[in-house]
């Protein structure tokens, strides 16, 4: 097993990894609530998932990695109140939740397949593990960590100690951020529910020591972890927005019932933004991979605009900004399939080649450096063409998953879109000039374009062409 180093968000630092029981990891990833479409921001912390686990097995890990689908239990707010979202969906849209769920629960798997993601092994849907929540619940009400209301039984986070250590806000904090409490039973405004009493026209309900009633949001995570990765586990995934309330209160909720600290990892993707801002219904800017696919996008270029921002970095979604990293991709594509047909190098290439194939994968196994990794890979493929381009891209192809040696995809409408022939053979001799350093033959054939009124925006990979 090779080396591999992690930024632990608990800790702050960036650690080596060591996994309780070599070779395998075991990983937890919170999945999504299927009451609707997935969006970019969702997907981009799935491709975030799915590097952590592509690296993990390529450095000779056996994966034992769970992902849980929400199909009951959270709220349309992060406090305890507001519909369930899965009712909400299924009352709009006249349908039963498990029809709503087993609909989104579909077009998000086919999602995961069109952006290389692997499914990971075990998947663990809320609805099916109900009695398990249950007694978890009834473990800390013994425990004297619950305590029941006329509405549920709530987590009373003045008992638990490291309340708040992810996130590193005390209880004070937890409090002051609380909105007014609803519910005038519950000893803190912060305190949260384990378990909801239903009522009579709650959709989804189950019998339950308190009545009939739904589990809440976090208990779902902590119980399904606990059921499938044990007391311990290697590593929790998740994004940023999960850190204060989700993950915190799944803190407490499992090292209570343990009495010990169960997540030795904790890994946070950063947010995608739109323009700059929030994605939001009102703003139109939501948009979901069919969105991009209509638009002439393909799921790979945005899996590689993905991979090229730091999974711990915010990144901002413009079509401008998914537009060049379209034409990078596609570029970078064409060059490695097109190393198949070529000849096998000189040594002395041949190194070079095995070198930035080494350097790839450095970069990956250092924190899932992968934007430096499309760096490396991308000097790689300016090495004088051969077939040793196109089998290390092969071999890389199990960490990148980006098909990077396939033959290219369709250009892409957005890319050629209204531009002739001529001109984008001005653009490419431009670019060659470019690679050589030729500066002067460069900046000649930039006039050229500019005369014909394009303009061309160079990148550190690649360059884009615009209609001015
Ligand atoms: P949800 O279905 O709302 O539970 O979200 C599924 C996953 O997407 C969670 O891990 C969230 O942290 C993550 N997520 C939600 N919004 C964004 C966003 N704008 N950018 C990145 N990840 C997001
Ligand atoms: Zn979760």
């Amino acid at each position: 097993m090779k080396k591999l180093q992690f930024y632990n968000t608990l800790t702050r630092k960036k650690e080596q990894f060591e996994p309780i029981a070599p070779p395998y990891v075991t990983t937890y990833s919170c999945g999504p609530t299927v009451y609707n479409y997935a969006h970019i921001g969702n997907l981009r912390t799935y491709v975030f998932m799915d590097e952590l686990r592509r690296t993990l097995k390529h450095a000779g890990y056996i994966t034992k990695s769970v992902m849980n689908i929400t199909d009951v239990g959270h709220l349309m707010s992060d406090g305890d109140d507001g519909e369930d979202k899965m009712q909400s969906a299924a009352k709009k849209q006249n349908k039963s939740p498990e029809e709503i769920a087993a609909f989104y629960s579909e077009v998000f798997f086919k999602d995961l397949a069109r952006l290389n993601i692997l499914t990971p092994e075990i998947i663990a849907k809320a609805t099916d593990n109900i009695d398990e929540m249950i007694e978890f619940v009834q473990k800390l009400c013994e425990l004297g960590y619950g305590y029941e209301t006329d509405d549920g039984i709530y987590f009373d986070i003045s008992k638990f100690d490291g309340y708040g250590k992810l996130s590193r806000c005390n209880i004070e904090d937890a409090l002051a951020g609380a909105r007014v409490a609803i519910n005038t039973q519950k000893r803190h405004p912060a305190d949260f529910a384990l378990w909801k009493k239903a009522e009579k026209n709650h959709i989804m309900q189950w019998a339950s020591p308190w009545g009939m009633g739904y589990p809440g949001w976090h208990i779902e995570c902590s119980t399904m972890s606990k059921k499938f990765l044990g007391e311990r586990f290697d590593i929790h995934t998740g994004g940023v927005d999960h850190i204060p309330i989700h993950h915190e209160n799944e803190i407490a909720q499992s090292e209570s019932l343990e009495g010990h600290q169960v997540v030795n990892l904790w890994m946070h993707g950063e947010f995608m933004l739109v323009d700059g801002g929030k994605m939001s219904k009102s703003l139109g800017n939501v948009y979901t991979i069919d969105d991009l696919i209509a638009k002439g996008y393909s799921p790979l270029a945005f899996r590689y605009f993905c991979m090229n921002t730091h999974y711990r970095n915010k990144l901002n979604f413009t079509f401008d900004g998914l537009s060049s990293a379209a034409t990078a991709y596609n570029r970078l594509r064409s060059a490695i399939s097109a190393c198949k047909a070529a000849k096998s190098a000189d040594s002395e290439t041949a190194q070079k080649v095995e070198n930035q194939k080494a350097a790839v994968i450095a970069a990956v196994y250092d924190d899932l450096n992968f934007p430096l990794a499309l760096g490396e890979l991308w000097t790689m493929a300016k090495l004088p063409a051969c077939r040793q381009i196109y089998d290390a891209a092969e071999q890389l192809n199990d960490i990148l998953g980006l098909d990077l040696h396939l033959a290219p995809e369709q250009p892409n409408a957005h890319d050629d879109q209204a531009i002739p022939d001529d001109v984008k053979k001005i653009a490419e001799e431009r670019f060659a000039a470019r690679q050589n350093k030729d500066w002067a033959t460069s900046d000649a054939l930039r006039t050229k374009l500019d005369e014909l009124g394009y303009t061309v925006l160079d990148s550190k990979t690649g360059y884009e062409l615009k209609k001015k």
